[in-house]
């Protein structure tokens, strides 16, 4: 086990900054502001806790980014990685050849994944995962001579990677403002975001309307045209966007309906996240393609995918010839050896029974207890993922101005107060480890408390409400 103590750095906290300001250009960051106040440097973790330069402890209820999903510091993982390191770091999956891990991973991943699900496109990231989901869809119509079967509809406020078909799948203005996005063919609709879009509406029905809008562009396009949809059971990124049960099953209706191919992004969603192993199975869909990332290593190391269902695997294998699409590390060794080491880790430990039968509903009842917090007007869970939704007045559930930045205000007494909280505008969002304990989401809880708290002391101070 790992000691308690933080690890001694070689250099001090400003010596990183400086060195990291210097050199290093971060992601989705404002560089110029972000070299001003220094990045915050985190040096170890253990479970579910982090460790910065200056040694405070930190929880992380962001598991990382949305991935480690064991917790950190976890042994199996640690000896998979360097077992497979000394017997063979690498070798590629081109010119007729497998490695004996990306073999095993891809028999795994068919035991675990829905029946539909025997075959799988290994890729590094979920943004690779996404750009080999926009060729592999239009290779498959294509194949079947419906070339013009090209459009793929995704939704606004989707996210589905950084990369030029990722970030164009993906529905976040600001990216596609930036390189001339989103690539031709893909089309968003209006996402199932009820507190933004149908505050007073019956969620079963919000949940039906949503997904009408879907037929809606099917039909505006023309169905003929229209290759797939993709989504996120829940959007994670664009802030935790739980739908109404009616939503999805109402979206596979529509898309069997019109002979549209279903693709679920499971890169948040998959590896235990919902209480099931796959979002869609929480949800109820039967998607023909299903994208990972993150939780397959519980980010370890790197490694991503796209599971195919028979319907396309079929016309791939049987009809497609040469499939022109592949990455150097795609079915990496070392990353497959501790993906396999991660799921055998999960099953052993019943971590998603855990998450749907104790520590998920637990999450849920905390969460309503926090409902009733004044700064509050919307707390939702869905096993270990969840949003609180910071309003102005809690009757109406009337908003703060943008410009006041109260999510930023609450994740800086986050950071304060030792919780990794993340802001997506005034929605407040976690999505801890799966490993969690009962007493250790109470732990969360009352620092989440706490630092609502003190944003809500800040409000009233500034005379915000
Ligand atoms: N899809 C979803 C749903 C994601 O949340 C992310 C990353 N946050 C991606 C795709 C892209 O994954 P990566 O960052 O590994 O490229």
């Amino acid at each position: 086990a790992l000691t308690q103590q933080p690890l001694l750095t070689t250099r001090s906290t400003r010596e990183w900054q400086a060195a990291d300001a210097a050199h290093f250009l971060h992601p989705f960051t404002d560089f110029q502001s972000l070299a001003r106040k220094g990045s915050r440097i985190i040096t170890r973790a253990d479970n579910i806790y982090l460790w910065d330069s200056d040694g405070r402890k930190i929880l992380d209820a962001m598991s990382g980014l949305w991935c480690v999903n064991v917790g950190y510091g976890q042994q199996a993982l640690i000896d998979a990685a360097t077992r497979q390191l000394r017997e063979l770091p690498f070798y590629n999956s081109f010119f007729q050849t497998a490695t004996p891990p990306a073999i095993e991973l891809a028999e795994l991943l068919a035991e675990i994944t829905p029946p539909q699900f025997q075959h799988v496109f290994f890729t590094g990231s979920g943004s690779e995962a996404s750009d080999t989901v926009v060729r592999m869809v239009r290779r498959y119509w294509d194949i079947l001579g419906q070339p013009q079967r090209h459009t793929i509809i995704s939704r606004k406020n989707a996210y589905h990677g950084s990369t030029m078909a990722g970030a164009s799948l993906g529905g976040m203005g600001a990216m596609h403002a930036q390189g001339g996005l989103p690539i031709p063919g893909i089309v968003h609709i209006e996402q199932p975001h009820a507190y933004q879009l149908a505050r007073e509406m019956a969620p079963d029905a919000f949940g039906r309307l949503a997904a009408s809008w879907l037929e809606d562009k099917i039909i505006e396009l023309g169905p003929d045209r229209v290759a797939a949809f993709i989504g996120e059971p829940v959007q994670g990124a664009g802030g935790v966007i739980i739908p109404p049960d009616t939503y999805w099953p109402e979206v596979q209706r529509i898309c069997d309906r019109h002979g549209i191919l279903l693709v679920s992004d499971e890169v948040v969603c998959g590896f235990g996240r919902t209480g099931h192993w796959f979002g869609c199975e929480r949800f109820g869909t039967r998607p023909d393609l299903m994208s990972f990332a993150k939780g397959v290593t519980s980010g370890y190391v790197p490694l991503g995918g796209v599971m195919v269902g028979e319907r396309v695997a079929r016309v791939l294998i049987e009809q497609g010839g040469d499939f022109e699409h592949g990455y150097t590390y795609s079915g990496h060794p070392v990353a497959c050896a501790v993906a396999l080491a991660n799921i055998r880790l999960m099953q052993q430990l019943k971590l998603v029974e855990r998450v749907r039968d104790d520590t998920g509903p637990h999450l849920a009842s905390l969460y309503a207890s926090l409902a009733e917090h004044p700064l509050v007007g919307r707390a939702e869970t869905c096993g270990l993922m969840a949003a609180l939704q910071l309003v102005r007045d809690k009757a109406s559930g009337t908003p703060f101005p943008p410009e006041r930045q109260v999510g930023l205000l609450c994740r800086s007494h986050c950071f304060a107060n030792g919780l990794v909280m993340r802001a997506v505008g005034d929605r407040m969002i976690v999505a801890p480890p799966l490993v969690m304990t009962r007493a250790q989401v109470d732990e969360m809880g009352a620092l989440i408390r706490l630092c609502l708290d003190k944003t809500w002391a800040d409000v009233q101070h500034q005379g915000w409400r």
